[in-house]
């Protein structure tokens, strides 16, 4: 980090520097591929936008807010300077993958929302800045090697390929533990490389982290689902000294309604697994991308709903809309992406639901029953709870559904690992500021922890579980 007494700085004249927006292509030229939508800085539109920074005073409303506390301020001095790989680093402090964060966190909601040039002028770029210097160092130096210190002859096992475990995995292979990380699907990655849209995140950074994981000695383990044939116990039982379960919440939310098995309705978990990644990657049975035919109706109002939209859109469908049961103001999504999914070409309706969905004789989706909703009052999430308004019920037709309902755990672990605490479904319990669990030498962090959250904040877990782990480790020699 530069020294504070170095950024010395004019603040009046730095809120009066203009805001250099990121580039992104074009709507009507992207939705023809699946490739990355967001073209970012170049250099020197780069180091204009960072020397906006009015280098608060630490700890700066922007590090409370990421949940990897990196040293934002830090990293946009050095920007505005021009050294974009020493700033490239000052993320890598405390995040694993700058490159990943930059493009995909929800900045709105944290750096960037906190930003207090946003209650005066347009706030910073401050995810595509961190992007730019990531790509730059990446593609100028290639990936960093991570220092690496001596073996220390303890062994761990991590559950889940997620952002949580591939975090928990450096951490660790860093402090010198050797680390296997078992995976139940064909390759590493968790949702960066099955549920995120490459639209969003390019599938070969996902490699590359990977590849610079095994550098560090890492292995990974694909094809093996833990709970099934192996359990928790056996991993002990083959000496390992200790567990990470970064299992995420990996199933989907399903909808009770009359035809929802019918031909031509998808879980967004299955819709996406077939269509972004590459496809030697998945399971034989999912390589097929869905033909969408021209009406697609997407139920829900979240982040997933956004992406299944926008690949529906790039599947070739010509009305691609979004059913939600509340309002704009409920929607848990980003604004961002809602942007992103209109541009386009997508639609939302608010305050409707469906009933049911019927099919012709064939057994295919070719009507969808819908009812409107108004709002009553406040459910335990605090949002207002969609009620029913009798009579209200319309038909249209469709082609391809997509239910975008969210997400939970699978309950598998839990049920196969004694000792092993869980609650609702299946997250395991797990001490925040560790991920401790009731387990001795069971630690547990992201998704399979809080529910569906970031990617940041499973990164921020699975980095403090491996902490824990390091010092249980430690404790062990002792015994
Ligand atoms: C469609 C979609 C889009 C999203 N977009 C964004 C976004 O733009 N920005 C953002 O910040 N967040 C986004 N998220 C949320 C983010 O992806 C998750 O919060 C994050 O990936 C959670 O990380 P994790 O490591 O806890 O779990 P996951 O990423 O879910 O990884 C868990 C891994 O564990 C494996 N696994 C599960 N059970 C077992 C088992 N028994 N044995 C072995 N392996 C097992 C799974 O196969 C999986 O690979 C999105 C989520 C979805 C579904």
């Amino acid at each position: 980090m530069a020294e504070e007494t170095v950024r010395t700085i004019d603040r009046k004249a730095r809120m009066k520097i203009p805001h250099t927006p990121y580039r992104e292509r074009e709507p009507m030229e992207r939705v023809n591929d699946f490739e990355d939508i967001v073209i970012g800085y170049d250099a020197e539109s780069a180091m204009r936008e960072a020397s906006r920074c009015i280098q608060c005073p630490q700890p700066s409303a922007c590090v409370e807010a990421c949940p990897l506390r990196n040293d934002i301020p830090g990293a946009l001095w050095l920007i505005a300077e021009g050294d974009f790989v020493a700033a490239a680093n000052v993320y890598r402090q405390t995040s694993i993958f700058p490159e990943i964060c930059g493009r995909v966190c929800p900045q709105e909601k944290l750096c960037e929302g906190a930003c207090v040039l946003g209650k005066r002028v347009e706030t910073p770029s401050l995810g595509k800045l961190e992007m730019f210097v990531a790509d730059y160092q990446r593609l100028t130096q290639g990936w960093p090697k991570a220092p690496k210190a001596p073996t220390t002859g303890k062994e761990v096992a991590i559950v889940g390929s997620g952002p949580a475990g591939l975090a928990a995995a450096e951490s660790l292979g860093k402090r010198g533990h050797s680390v296997t990380v078992f995976e139940a699907a064909p390759r590493p990655g968790g949702l960066l490389m099955y549920g995120i849209p490459s639209f969003k995140l390019p599938k070969t950074l996902v490699d590359e982290k990977i590849d610079q994981l095994r550098g560090l000695g890492v292995r990974f383990t694909c094809n093996t689902r833990l709970g099934d044939q192996v359990k928790v116990d056996d991993l002990f039982r083959a000496g390992f000294h200790a567990v990470f379960l970064g299992v995420g919440a990996n199933v989907d939310a399903k909808l009770k309604a009359t035809g929802v098995e019918l031909q031509g309705i998808f879980q967004s978990g299955e819709f996406l697994i077939r269509t972004n990644p590459p496809k030697k990657y998945v399971p034989e049975p999912l390589r097929e991308a869905p033909k969408v035919g021209k009406r697609v109706a997407v139920i829900g109002g979240g982040d997933t709903a956004m992406d299944c939209l926008r690949t529906s859109v790039r599947l070739g469908a010509e009305e691609v809309i979004c059913y939600y049961r509340r309002t704009e103001a409920e929607m848990p999504g980003s604004v961002k992406e809602r942007i992103h999914a209109m541009e386009e070409g997508a639609r939302i309706e608010y305050l409707v639901a469906p009933t049911q969905f019927i099919g012709d004789e064939t057994g295919r989706v070719t009507w969808m029953e819908l009812q409107r909703m108004e709002l009553g009052e406040p459910d335990e999430s605090g949002r207002r709870r969609p009620v029913p308004i009798i009579g209200s019920e319309f038909t249209l037709p469709v082609d391809t559904v997509v239910l975008a309902l969210g997400y939970w755990p699978d309950a598998t672990i839990g049920k196969t690992t004694p000792e092993l605490k869980t609650h609702d479904h299946g997250l395991i319990e797990a001490d925040e500021a560790t991920g401790r669990t009731s387990r001795r030498g069971v630690f547990a962090g992201g998704d399979a922890v809080t529910g569906p959250d970031l990617v940041s904040t499973a990164v921020a877990a699975g980095l403090r579980a491996a902490e824990a782990i390091d010092q249980y480790l430690a404790g062990l020699n002792g015994n």
